[in-house]
């Protein structure tokens, strides 16, 4: 068993038939966790070896019945563990200890998962490289001077070098689709209110997401049908009943309309490498049987203004809670992005300038939902690259806001307008990994899945794993 090509699905299958158990797993995730996390940062806490063996040993003593029996995952640093320490990746919080779980982390345990550790992150969220932690940067697996995308840095790495099988993570702009498309990996940015955020410390309470970051389509599926559904202790989500995801994955593209969004592929900051992969994937899913047809989202140039605007205003109100005085350290531990998002974001909320930027983007943000709208009038998914780039070299944009946020061009309009989407790994540049973006409509994970699982089927990307 290699615990770097082990899939959630594989390894149920190899307890029930007995071919490793649950201790094995866990040890290997360990040994991993041992030979890589001093040089790639993934992790920032680590359960100890006695408590999850212990764990390990319980379920291997039990049949397996579970959907996630013995399977190891990480979490985001932001998901708030019971006696398990929670940073957010800032210092502010170095010493904080939860006493409650996320619903997340309550329904992963309840369905029998192992958490091994908690990752490494742009601290609150803040970042689409995994620079702005408050701690040591993670690094990419497939070329370490690299970064591993952000802000759920420490959650992939952690996929992608088999410290666990699984891992959660927060999309608020980007940030599962992001790291999951620089380091080979699928990951869900569900529809807004499909998944609990009780119990996970707040970015931007109307756009803030939870995702899973796995190496399958249906490892995701599967993470995404025990986690999603109604939550008496979250009012935003929906009690849609949760489709079982994990099935029904199979099929061809035949009778779906796929959309490419032209204001998209006309970008100027666009790699060509990275567009010449997504066309080889396009061309994949045509052969496939879908229909390809050309769309538009033309408030796609706003888009990042819009963004700019809202988040850093709910961020500057969520961030005003930790003042030091009940737990964590005091405001002056905050790093240099989440200060200048407080400010940014106090500054369009105060009166006088209110109008002309909060409620300016708000409007806008109408606008991005309905072209939105109107589209999936004509398509049953929008397919795009997930980054316009490979993954950037450390240090490359870290002095330079902007050209950091204008990473995240393809995907902050999905969570603007609240649509579900998802990457799946579609190719390599030399030995670094392209990720494409497939969009649905409100609620239509289910067939973002379908059409990501087929095209996944088809091309196997996901089996070429990390050089060292
Ligand atoms: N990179 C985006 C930002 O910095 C998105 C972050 C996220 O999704 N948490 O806001």
């Amino acid at each position: 068993m290699d615990i770097k090509e082990l899939t959630i699905q594989s390894a149920l299958e190899g307890f029930q038939k007995k071919k490793f158990t649950v201790v094995d797993v866990v040890r290997a995730c360990l040994a991993n966790i041992q030979k890589y996390n001093d040089d790639y940062h993934a992790l920032l806490t680590v359960v100890d070896e006695k408590t999850l063996l212990c764990q390990a040993e319980k379920i291997d003593k039990t049949d397996y019945s579970l959907p996630l029996s013995g399977i190891p995952i990480v979490l985001k640093d932001l998901f708030t563990t019971t006696g398990l320490r929670t940073t957010a990746g800032s210092k502010v919080l170095e010493h904080y200890t939860p006493v409650y779980d996320a619903t997340v982390v309550a329904r992963l345990k309840a369905a029998g998962a192992i958490i091994i550790g908690k990752a490494n992150q742009d601290a609150w969220g803040h970042g689409s490289s995994g620079e702005n932690t408050d701690y040591i940067p993670a690094k990419n697996p497939y070329d370490p001077s690299r970064v591993p995308g952000g802000s759920s840095s420490g959650s992939a790495v952690a996929v992608a070098l088999g410290m666990c099988l699984a891992s959660t993570g927060t999309d608020t702009g980007s940030s599962v689709r992001g790291p999951a498309a620089f380091c080979n990996l699928v990951g869900l940015k569900p529809t807004y209110g499909r998944v609990s955020r009780y119990g996970i410390i707040a970015m931007a309470s109307s756009f803030d997401t939870i995702g899973h970051i796995t190496k399958t389509v249906y490892d995701n599926a599967l993470m995404c049908e025990i986690t999603a559904g109604k939550d008496a202790y979250d009012a935003t989500t929906g009690d849609q009943q949760v489709p079982t995801y994990s099935q029904g994955l199979d099929g061809t593209l035949r009778g779906k309309t796929i959309g490419l969004p032209k204001e998209y592929f006309e970008l100027k900051g666009m790699d060509p490498r990275v567009r010449d992969a997504t066309q080889a994937a396009i061309k994949k899913m045509e052969d496939l049987g879908a229909r390809v047809i050309e769309v538009s989202l033309p408030h796609t140039t706003v888009a990042m203004a819009c963004y700019y605007i809202l988040v850093p205003s709910e961020v500057s109100s969520n961030l005003a809670r930790f003042d030091g005085v009940r737990f964590g350290c005091g405001r002056e531990t905050f790093g240099l992005e989440a200060k200048r998002r407080v400010m940014i974001g106090t500054y369009a909320l105060s009166s006088g300038y209110y109008d002309a930027y909060y409620q300016t983007a708000a409007k806008i943000r109408t606008l991005i939902k309905k072209d939105f709208d109107d589209v999936f009038t004509k398509v049953d998914a929008i397919v795009a690259p997930s980054s316009p780039t490979l993954p950037f070299t450390i240090g490359e944009r870290s002095s330079d806001p902007v050209a950091m946020y204008l990473s995240d061009i393809f995907m902050c309009p999905v969570n603007i307008s609240g649509v579900p989407a998802v990457n799946v790994p579609c190719g390599f540049v030399g030995d670094l990994p392209v990720g494409l973006q497939i969009i649905g409509p409100q609620f239509g994970e289910q067939n973002i899945y379908q059409i990501a699982s087929v095209y996944e089927k088809a091309t196997e990307w996901y089996k070429r794993t990390t050089p060292v």
